[in-house]
Order: structure tokens, then sequence, then C-alpha cells
């Protein structure tokens, strides 16, 4: 098990390096994938430090170069890296490479190592996803990783805050501007194994995810799970239709981080906020309100927080504190 594992990490190694060497080397590589980043805006060093390549539009590149080098079919396919077809009617099965024609964004675990790939197209195409990513593999598990987190451990740790982003080049362009102290979730959910990998450097998260409304959604899901893992939560949107990397293209760094440190929210403003410009003057509506901010304090392990934050919550509705205690207490109750 322990063989199979490392014999896959030193595929996937030897993948990244292939698809480096393509798009440094090869025409096509230079042309294509590497014109994209740069019109990305990536500097060689962000490419560098994020072992960025790209896949030769062709069948089998990497199966016929990874043959060559003597690794085994087998293991390129448990890497994830090759998709093997069983023919009709009892043929010969087909092998081909699962990426092909997309730059290449090697996934990292928190040593530095290579387990798994997302690839993106290059032009917007309907009938293809724009990313791909790798398989669950024996060294993959998507639910426990964070896009970026070898490159930002050192910062999130210096400045004692995660940020969560959404995508892959929002984690690069963060990077790229100074703001090293961010990793992603990269399309999946987040989940409390991923928290807790943040766990291991600051207990401060704040969740920048794009300002559009699947964003939103997907800020008000994780919320609860950053709670429950007793960790400090701020979350922030983007303006409309802008993600993280778009945002810190058009108004640069020191504008970016200005603009985190006058919009980011503690979890109950940014609830609250919703919830008061919805409600207007319904009480009704505010009671819910009211009651769904408790319901997110509830999820906090910590008592002396849970009632600090009570407090916070009769501000901001103008309710009194005790009130606002007792329906913490009566949702405890009802979750026993
Ligand atoms: P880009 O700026 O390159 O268009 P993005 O990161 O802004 O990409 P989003 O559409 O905001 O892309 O999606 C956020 C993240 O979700 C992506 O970085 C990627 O990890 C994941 N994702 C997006 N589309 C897909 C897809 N079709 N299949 C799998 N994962 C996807
Ligand atoms: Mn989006
Ligand atoms: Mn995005
Ligand atoms: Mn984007």
């Amino acid at each position: 098990r322990q063989n199979e594992r490392e014999s896959l990490l030193i595929a996937l190694n030897f993948a990244k390096t292939y698809f480096q060497e393509l798009m440094q080397k090869t025409d096509e590589g230079k042309s294509i994938g590497l014109s994209y980043f740069r019109e990305r805006g990536f500097t060689n060093p962000t490419i560098d430090a994020f072992e960025l390549g790209y896949s030769l539009d062709q069948w089998d590149g990497l199966l016929q170069e990874g043959t060559k080098r003597g690794y085994n079919p087998d293991m390129l396919e448990k890497a994830g890296l090759i998709l093997r077809k069983e023919a009709e009617g009892g043929g010969k099965a087909k092998t081909f490479d699962r990426f092909r024609g997309r730059v290449m964004f090697p996934i990292h675990n928190v040593s530095g190592r290579v387990i798994a790939f997302g690839a993106r197209i290059l032009k917007t195409d309907k009938n293809q996803p724009k990313y791909l990513n790798s398989p669950e593999t024996t060294v993959y598990h998507k639910s426990q990783v964070l896009y970026g987190i070898y490159q930002a451990k050192q910062a999130i740790r210096q400045e004692d805050v995660c940020f969560l982003t959404e995508g892959y080049t929002d984690v690069i362009s963060l990077h790229q501007a100074g703001i090293k102290n961010v990793v992603a979730s990269s399309g999946t959910s987040l989940t409390t194994e991923q928290i807790r990998l943040i766990a291991r450097f600051t207990p401060n998260v704040t969740i920048l995810y794009d300002g559009d409304a699947a964003g939103i959604k997907a800020a008000l899901r994780g919320l609860d799970m950053v709670l429950e893992e007793g960790l400090n939560l701020r979350l922030l949107l983007l303006p409309d239709g802008e993600d993280p990397d778009s945002y810190v293209h058009k108004v640069g760094a020191d504008a970016f981080k200005a603009y985190i440190k006058q919009h980011s929210q503690d979890f109950i403003d940014f609830k609250a906020s919703r919830w008061l410009t919805e409600a207007g003057d319904d009480p009704l509506k505010r009671a819910e309100g009211i009651s769904d901010v408790c319901a997110s304090i509830t999820r906090i392990p910590d008592l002396l927080k849970r009632q600090t934050l009570s407090q916070r919550v009769a501000q901001v509705f103008h309710v009194s504190e005790q009130s606002v205690i007792s329906e913490i207490n009566r949702l405890l109750r009802k979750q026993q």
C-alpha cells in the first residue's frame, strides 16, 4: 500500500514535470498554454511557484512519454492520468490521456507533493467542462484537499488568517499580488476536513467567494461548518460578477486589501444585514432572521463565545439580550 502510494506520487511528479516542459519548450505549449497564462497576467515566478503546465492536444502524449520512461500504464491509470476504454465486442481496450489540450494546475498536498491536477480548457466550449479534475485516487481525496495550501501555509501562520476562495486562479492571482495566505476549495462545497486543515495553521478564516448567487449560497452553506470547528469566521462578498482573481487584476493589490478591510463582515453582520434588508419593517421576517443567526451561534462549541455573540445579535437586531439567549437555548434543546 505504502509502495503504491509512493509509486503514484512519483508518476504524478513525472506528469507535472512533463506538462511544465511542454509549456515551456514546445511550440504548441508556448503559443497556446504559456500565452494563455500571460493573457491572464501570470508572471514567470507565479507560473513556477504553482508549477503550471500544458497538456498537448493529442490522444496519448503522456502515455507514450510515460511508457518510454518506464512508467507502467496501470500505474498511470491509478494515478488518474490515463483512461482505459474497453472496446465493444471484446476488441483491444483503448488507453489515452485524461488531460488533453488544457492548461494544467497541479494540486499539491501540504508537504508540496503533487497528488492531482486541475485542467482548464482554453476556449469556452459548451460541450466540454471548463475545468476537468483528477478522479479520486489512493493519494487524492478531494474532500480533504485545499488548493494552494502548500504555497500558502507559511503566510497563513504569519498573517494568522486564511482567505478561502472558490477557484485555482483566485489563489494564484492573489498570491501574485502579494496576498499569499489564500487557498481554494476548488469547486467542491467546503468540508469539515478542509476546515480542520486550515485550523492547523490559524483559527481565523475569511471567506472570499464570488459575488454571484452561487457564491453567496456556497458561503452560507460553509458558514455553520466553519463555526462548528470552533474557528472565527468573517465573510466578504465581492461586487457582483467579480471573483478575487478578476477583482485584484482590476483594482490592484492595495485596493484589494483595503476592500477586504472595509467590507469583510463577521458572520453575524453578514447574515443579519441580509435579513434586515429582506425584512424591512416586517416583524415576523425579523424574528425569522434572529432565529437564523441564533441557529448559527448554536454551532459554536465555546460557551463564552456564544454568550458574547448573543450580545452582538441583540444589538444588531435591536432586541433584548435575554430574548436572544432564550432563542439560543430553545434551539439547543431542540437539537438534543
Ligand atoms: P476562470 O477564472 O478560469 O474562468 P474560476 O476559478 O473563476 O475560473 P468558477 O466558474 O468561478 O471558475 O469556478 C470556481 C472553481 O470551481 C474553479 O476554479 C474550479 O476549481 C471549479 N470548477 C468550475 N467549473 C468546473 C467544472 N466544469 N468542473 C469541475 N470543476 C469546476
Ligand atoms: Mn463563480
Ligand atoms: Mn470564479
Ligand atoms: Mn475567475
